[in-house]
């Protein structure tokens, strides 16, 4: 797996991440501090959400498959009868 590397925006050296403010799923301030110590360059980049390339599993049936595995046994019973009634209505 490949590690997102942060570049200092001053010197193009190799940054560490000190922190991730995390907003929003989709979007993270992400504190950096250039390793270069003639440099030492504190800043703070921004990391959103583009676009999917595959999706994910879990989403529709994938979702509602790893609801009912985590349901307990008795549980599945009611689950069952409420969508039977759902069936009926529709
Ligand atoms: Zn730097």
């Amino acid at each position: 797996m490949r590690v997102m590397k942060m570049i200092c925006t001053e010197c193009l050296a190799i940054a560490t991440i000190r922190k991730t403010n995390r907003k929003h799923p989709q979007l993270a301030d992400v504190y950096c501090s250039c390793t270069n110590v003639e440099c030492g360059h504190s800043f703070v980049m921004t990391v959103s959400f583009s676009h999917t390339l595959s999706p994910s599993a879990l989403k529709g049936q994938g979702r509602v498959k790893e609801l009912i595995d985590a349901m307990p046994e008795q549980d599945r019973e009611k689950a069952l009868e409420f969508l039977l009634q759902a069936k009926k209505r529709a």
